[in-house]
């Protein structure tokens, strides 16, 4: 079966994330996906939290901060230490169980990885719909996937709500369950679609967040 599914999402979870657990599944649910990845920074209780109060599919994951940029890992059960450098951090993240992904990799104003993705990764979030430059984050992101020859994903790394859903992966997996998904992620049974976040999207994001931030 296919599975189609935002793989980077953060939740209010994470400080600077305006979107609730349930405007997650509501817009989840409205562009057509059948799972999304709760990737909060450095936090993943919140995505077991969300996982157990909703029948939407929802992958566990972390946006962890290493020394050398970050990198989201998927389907972990325990918390990923931050600051550790990109390769001991994938380490972690195996030793878990987890799925590594380099995420925007290619990008201005992120921590990103640039040239310390490697070959341990299992997969590079070769679109990324919150890049800047886009068209360009996604060229250099490709040539890395071919390069090191890693499974390719793709997400939109939303705060927003409205922002779910404008770049997916498609996934070919036996059944609809975490387990799976993962599994088809690290065999290469994926493909990343997508397109950058139309700029009014994120101009109502930006006044969005702000307006959450005053009113804390
Ligand atoms: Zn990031
Ligand atoms: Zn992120």
């Amino acid at each position: 079966m296919r599975i189609k599914a935002d793989l980077h999402v953060h939740t209010t979870y994470s400080k600077d994330s305006v979107i609730t657990p349930k405007e997650l599944v509501y817009y989840a649910k409205q562009k057509g996906l059948n799972a999304v990845a709760v990737t909060d920074h450095n936090y993943l209780e919140g995505a077991y939290e969300i996982a157990k109060k909703t029948d939407f599919l929802i992958i566990p994951g972390v946006e962890v901060s290493s020394s050398d940029g970050h990198i989201v890992a998927l389907n972990v059960k325990e918390l990923i230490p931050r600051g550790f450098s990109a390769a001991e951090t994938v380490e972690l993240i195996h030793r878990a169980g987890g799925v590594a992904i380099a995420c925007h990799p290619h990008v201005y104003f992120k921590g990103c990885l640039r040239d310390k993705v490697c070959s341990s990764f299992d997969a590079i979030e070769v679109i990324n719909a919150r890049a800047f430059p886009f068209n360009n984050s996604v060229k250099k992101a490709e040539e890395t996937a071919q390069r090191l020859g890693l499974s390719k994903v793709a997400g939109t790394d939303a705060h927003y709500g409205p922002q779910i859903g404008y770049a997916y992966t498609i996934i070919e997996t036996l059944e609809p369950t975490v387990e799976a998904i993962a599994k088809a992620i690290v065999e290469g049974k994926c493909q990343a679609f997508g397109q950058a976040i139309p700029a009014i999207v994120n101009i109502k994001d930006q006044y969005t967040r702000l307006k959450y931030r005053l009113k804390k």
